[in-house]
């Protein structure tokens, strides 16, 4: 990228330009049905059939994805913390259950044990938590001392906290008060769950930047085409896993325009802000009306909105006409690429003022000139890819889609049929061979 050439010219170079090529998947793969979003058929209202196991040291699997149940359930927003499940069994029957509360309230073990009555009962029980328990004084007191309190048989996590505060003291401090402590159940699962948590450790080259989803549709090839999402609302798996993202998300980005502002999806769920992202003049090419419609519903939307576009003569009409109705505007300069200037905002605040912290996961939702910008700057981490029973055209229609990159470097971590839909995740380099590397 020089710094002579303006941003329009280097996107309009992006339609043209092959996306850059990355290194052949790695082997990290999740169990069927399990992605970001947790367990897919719990989003999609599937029952899960399977009973409790006989023997609960046979079960710890099973029981491992009850706490990743409770987890998904949590009501509080725990981010930046991980949002941690857990669950109490004893005697093979589930006795608590817990999850992270909003950020800076109980943690998952915590709640759990609260949950029971008798603390006599915890004496030879076990308990399974999706995170390793916390061993150092946050907000909240050591998880692991209270566990340690408890006379547990056993102590089950799902990986171990890559936090240095945390790593492995937090389950040496259960084991040494003689609780059978075991970890990596269920694991990559789990990690995929707790990703937005985890991604600093991942990846600290990329620099305050947050985990970067996007949704994708497939193609009548293999390629999933970054940045589309149509299609999915037209699909009953796909509408319900696109809300249950956008929920699960701290900042959702997308274009700006009304059909990208659906009170009916948005309206719901706590996550905690929106970016309008003006990258193709879609503002300057708007009457001033549309803009003042537009702005009032962004602000009806009940969570924070704000605009990310380039001031000029075009578009000062259409800008005041949001910010009169109380959107905000952060401009980026002229020639700086999204994914530099994603990476910049997250270190320097810029996106915390949008969200009131520092969001840990951003969903690119629709918007596939922006997707196609981000993912040529190595700024996608992982994508959502409807695969619809009769394949959409890959070709016309106003969105410029783009492949993200051949299918041969992508690695499937979620596949569920239902409704005549098929949802893939991919993990893209660098990420996916970082999560190689890990020893969690
Ligand atoms: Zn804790």
């Amino acid at each position: 990228m020089t710094s002579e050439s303006s941003t329009a010219e280097r996107l309009a170079r992006l339609s043209t330009d092959p996306v850059p090529r990355r290194a052949p998947s790695s082997s990290f793969v999740l169990a069927p049905g399990y992605g970001l979003g947790g367990i897919v058929d719990a989003i999609l209202g599937a029952v899960d059939p399977s009973p409790p196991p006989d023997r609960e040291d046979a079960g710890d699997a099973y029981w491992m994805r009850r706490a990743l149940l409770a987890a998904m359930a949590a009501e509080g927003r725990a981010s930046p913390n991980p949002t941690v499940g857990a669950v109490i069994v004893k005697d093979g029957v589930l006795i608590a259950t817990g999850a992270t509360e909003a950020y800076g309230q109980r943690h998952a073990e915590r709640c759990a044990i609260d949950n029971v009555a008798d603390r006599a009962l915890l004496r030879g029980a076990t308990i399974y938590t999706t995170l390793e328990p916390c061993a150092h004084w946050g907000k909240q007191p050591p998880c692991a001392d209270l566990v340690a309190s408890c006379g547990f048989a056993r102590c089950v996590a799902g990986l171990r906290d890559p936090n240095p505060r945390v790593h492995g003291i937090g389950l040496d401090r259960v084991r040494a008060v003689g609780t059978e402590v075991r970890s990596g159940v269920l694991r990559n699962e789990i990690l995929a769950w707790h990703l937005p948590y985890l991604f600093p450790y991942l990846l600290p080259p990329a620099g305050g930047r947050p985990l970067v989803s996007a949704l994708a549709v497939a193609g009548d090839g293999a390629e999933p085409l970054l940045g589309r999402a149509d299609g999915w609302e037209a699909r009953d798996a796909g509408r319900r896993y696109r809300s249950w993202l956008r929920r699960k998300c701290d900042l959702v980005v997308t274009e700006p325009s009304l059909a990208s502002v659906d009170p009916v999806a948005f309206a719901r769920g706590p996550w905690r802000g929106v970016v309008w992202w003006d990258l193709g003049d879609r503002l300057a090419g708007m009457g001033v009306a549309e803009a003042r419609e537009l702005g009032v519903r962004g602000r009806e939307l009940g969570a924070p909105v704000t605009l990310v576009c380039t001031p000029d003569r075009e578009n000062s009409a259409q800008l005041d006409a949001c910010l009169r109705a109380g959107i905000g505007h952060l401009a980026p300069p002229a020639d700086a690429d999204p994914a530099s200037w994603l990476a910049a905002a997250g270190r320097n605040g810029a996106l915390a003022a949008v969200t009131g912290a520092p969001p840990a996961w951003v969903l690119v939702d629709g918007h596939p000139r922006l997707a196609a910008a981000l993912a040529a700057g190595l700024a996608v981490d992982a994508v959502h890819a409807l695969h619809p029973a009769d394949a959409p055209p890959t070709s016309g229609g106003a969105a410029p889609a783009r492949p993200a990159q051949p299918s041969t470097d992508l690695s499937p971590v979620a596949r569920v049929a239902a409704s005549g839909a098929l949802i893939s995740e991919y993990y893209l380099e660098p990420l996916s061979s970082a999560l190689d590397g890990t020893a969690w």
